[in-house]
């Protein structure tokens, strides 16, 4: 008797046993039936229930229409122009949404919309109970996709030892402390009668807003207090940059 012939029979009947042994197991086990609509069980962050819109960040590129293999989404917009901001400054034109929907009842669920978005537009949702009784009412518009934005999960934590994505900080820019005030001269006592007093041109009015060394400051602040509250690195990034750009405006915000 050769070598694999002992092996076949020393071998014969393990795989039956096992198959057995696994089956034996599920007849003892308790099946885990969730009670759906009573119960809803958590979802994954990458669950692939429902595309949502993040409308300020779509510029009207028209990469997600173009490549949606169905051609279920529809966008119609049109084009405004601001006015110059002051002499010798071109007028810009800038990109209107005016549509943005989806038909849920030709979507495939694919994902390629979400994945060639080059501004981060278009989101996975797990909000699955959106169905209807009447076909025509699965197109649903930009104001339907923005409200399920917030049901968007936040990503999932890297994998152990994984490399997060590199975050560009703008160098640090020392700000000068203002110069001490001279003290008035001191008035001679055959002084001249004082000349009066010349018209002093107005000062400019305060900005509102911060300068661009105070914002970045305020962007390496708040990036720094998001990773030390353990934030997601992409998290701490996008709230840094929304804190910087609202001191840089003057609006109050949480962070800024
Ligand atoms: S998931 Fe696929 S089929 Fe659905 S809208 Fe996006 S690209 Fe089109
Ligand atoms: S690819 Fe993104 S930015 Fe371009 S139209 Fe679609 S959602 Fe808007």
């Amino acid at each position: 008797m050769n070598d694999e012939s002992k092996l076949k029979k020393a071998t014969f009947g393990t795989g039956l046993l096992k198959g057995l042994g696994i089956t034996m197991r599920h007849m003892v086990s308790h099946a885990v039936t969730v009670q759906y609509p009573d119960e809803i069980s958590a979802l994954p962050a990458r669950s692939r229930g429902v595309i949502a819109l993040k409308e300020e960040n779509c510029t009207m590129c028209m990469l997600c229409a173009r490549e949606c293999p169905d051609w279920c989404i529809y966008i119609e917009g049109h084009k405004e122009r601001t006015e110059p901001k002051g002499e010798g400054k071109r007028a810009k034109a800038h990109n209107v949404l005016d549509r943005f929907a989806i038909d849920y009842a030709l979507c495939m669920y694919c994902g390629i919309c979400v994945e060639v978005c080059p501004y981060d537009a278009l989101f996975w949702s797990p909000d699955f109970e959106y169905a209807e009784g009447d076909i025509t009412q699965l197109t649903h518009e930009k104001e339907k996709l923005a409200e399920w934005m917030y049901t968007v999960l936040p990503p999932p934590p890297l994998d152990d030892g994984a490399q997060g994505p590199e975050l560009k900080l703008p160098a640090p820019v020392a700000v000068e402390p203002p110069p001490a005030a001279v003290p008035p001269p001191a008035p001679s006592p055959a002084a001249a009668p004082p000349a009066p007093a010349a018209t002093a041109p107005a000062a400019p009015a305060p900005s509102s807003g911060l300068s661009d060394a105070e914002a970045a400051a305020v962007r390496t602040r708040v990036y720094q207090e998001e990773m030390a509250k353990g934030s997601d690195p992409r998290v701490a990034e996008g709230r840094a940059k929304a804190a910087a750009l609202r001191a840089r405006k003057g609006t109050k915000g949480p962070g800024g």
